[in-house]
């Protein structure tokens, strides 16, 4: 009988190597990662929790947190991990789409949460990010004997929402193939084994820290380093004694800014990847002169995990994603008549294989529309292939500017801007003006003390661009706000500037 992502974790596990370090020096081996998440399963089976029911977890990161989604694993259940950052208000939302059977909390948050449970059938459970609470403690007193559920590669393992930067975020329903077929890839396609130490900064409410980080670790046996959240520091103490990171590229923005990094530090390192947000090309830049490192850029996101990658041993190159990865097909299409474009066309991105999800949660009818008839997966983002086979991501077609009758894509105004004297980076949005339908609103975020402003930013970009893609207004503000993925909230934007121009 077998767990179809279960097992193979089960096979890669090492007995008596380190599986999990944490910086207060806790270390988990392989051992007592199948015990403890053996515990968890028994103790949720405990709990009436099925296989197919959800369980709705919204705890900090521990390595115990990472256990329980191994439990579910084990026990069938459909593990459904919540951002730590959610309201009381936001969760019921949450808890009233999935309606899990139990819900995980930290013992700080559970009142207002099993109010918001009761309201929905729910049970809760607490976990805190010492390992202790009252799920770990009903888990003490099972042996760690249990017997898995049955899973196939169809049966769903996951529901993950995405991160609502569009909108309001949508449950992904991920299955055993889905996550073990791309953490399969994945590691042989950046070459993991046993003798991998990751650093995982990242948090794990999201498929980059949850799936691509951890399963990929566990699917080579190798071992990692979690911390809480990212500390350049931390992460710097860490770094000779690892070989691999994760990261969003504000972590490798963060890390270019430090004065400890340099080649020394780095040299123990055979990888660093990032992803979940456009790298700009000067942080990649800077980076490999600080460290002698390409940052490896992939793209992906929570319905399809990961879709392309930039090559291990080829050239990685700063602004593409790389190539779809093996077994993924991906194609670019019209976003009007959705037929077939050639190299070098900016289109729709559509993908498809083993990876991609198998719908939207209690949304049925986006779920349709999202596919095409041939099972194709619209993703939504906007890109290229270039003429070696690159991929490249022009943006959102969410974010697409339309002003006066032309299309503007805000990266190709973006890079223009952020190679300016004086500008750290940008973002570019549409808001609603009375001539053009659309406005082009270039937001910027300047250096200190930098002369530029809204007049030198316009005359920069007079040659250089066509006049419709010429930002009618530039603002200059602090900070971009970003969620936490690290990726720009435009809609935030669109919001606070809606008023510009009327
Ligand atoms: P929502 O779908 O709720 O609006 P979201 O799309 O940000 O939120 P995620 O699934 O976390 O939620 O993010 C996936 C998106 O992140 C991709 O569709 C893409 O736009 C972006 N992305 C991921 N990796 C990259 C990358 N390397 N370069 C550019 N964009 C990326
Ligand atoms: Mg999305």
């Amino acid at each position: 009988m077998s767990n179809h992502m279960f097992d193979a974790i089960g096979e890669a596990a090492r007995p008596g190597a380190t599986f999990i370090e944490t910086l207060d020096g806790r270390v988990w081996t392989y051992d007592e990662m199948l015990a403890t998440s053996s515990r968890l399963a028994a103790t949720l089976e405990r709990l009436s929790v099925k296989p197919g029911d959800r369980v709705a977890v919204q705890v900090e990161k521990s390595p115990e947190a990472l256990m329980l989604y191994l439990a579910c694993l084990r026990a069938g259940a459909v593990y459904l991990p919540l951002n730590t950052a959610y309201t009381i208000a936001e969760l019921d939302y949450f808890i009233g789409d999935a309606e899990p059977r139990l819900v995980v909390s930290t013992p700080d948050a559970a009142e207002g949460v099993r109010a918001i449970a009761a309201k929905h059938g729910a049970h809760v459970e607490t976990l805190d990010d010492r390992g202790g609470g009252s799920l770990p403690q009903l888990a003490r007193e099972m042996e760690p004997d249990f017997k898995n559920a049955v899973r196939g590669p169809e049966d769903l393992a996951a529901i993950l929402y995405t991160s609502g930067t569009t909108g309001r975020s949508k449950g992904a329903m991920l299955t055993h193939d889905n996550l073990l077929s791309n953490a399969l890839a994945l590691r042989d396609y950046w070459h993991f084994t046993a003798a991998d130490r990751l650093i995982h900064a990242l948090p794990i409410f999201h498929t980059h820290g949850l799936f691509v980080a951890s399963n990929v670790v566990l699917l080579s046996g190798a071992s990692m380093y979690f911390l809480p959240k990212f500390d350049a520091d931390e992460v710097l103490r860490l770094m000779p004694k690892a070989t691999a990171m994760m990261g969003v590229p504000t972590f490798y923005v963060r890390l270019v800014q430090h004065e400890g990094l340099n080649h020394e530090v780095a040299a123990g390192m055979r990888l660093f990847v990032s992803g979940s947000a456009p790298l700009l090309a000067e942080t990649y830049t800077r980076f490999r002169e600080m460290t002698g490192h390409a940052i490896l850029e992939r793209y992906g996101m929570t319905e399809t995990n990961m879709n392309t990658s930039n090559p291990y041993d080829g050239e990685r190159i700063a602004g593409t994603v790389g190539f779809p990865l093996p077994g993924v097909s991906l194609r670019i299409t019209d976003p009007e008549t959705g037929g077939p474009l050639g190299i070098d066309e900016t289109g729709m991105i559509e993908v498809r294989g083993p990876n991609v999800f198998k719908g939207y949660w209690q949304m049925p009818e986006k779920t349709e529309a999202e596919f095409r008839p041939d099972g194709f997966f619209i993703t939504g983002d906007l890109g290229k292939i270039d003429a070696k086979g690159y991929v490249h991501i022009v943006g959102r077609g969410k974010d697409l500017v339309i002003s006066g009758g032309y299309n503007i894509y805000p990266k190709e105004v973006e890079t223009e801007i952020d190679q300016l004297p004086g500008v750290v980076e940008s973002a570019v949005i549409g808001v609603p003006h009375p001539d053009f339908g659309e406005g082009v609103t270039a937001i910027v975020v300047r250096k200190p003390d930098a002369e530029v402003n809204e007049d030198t930013v316009l005359k920069g970009l007079k040659e250089r661009l066509a006049r419709y893609k010429q930002p009618k207004r530039v603002i200059f503000i602090d900070d971009l706000p970003r969620n936490t993925m690290g990726k720009v909230q435009k809609n935030v934007l669109r919001e606070s500037y809606k008023s510009l121009y009327s």
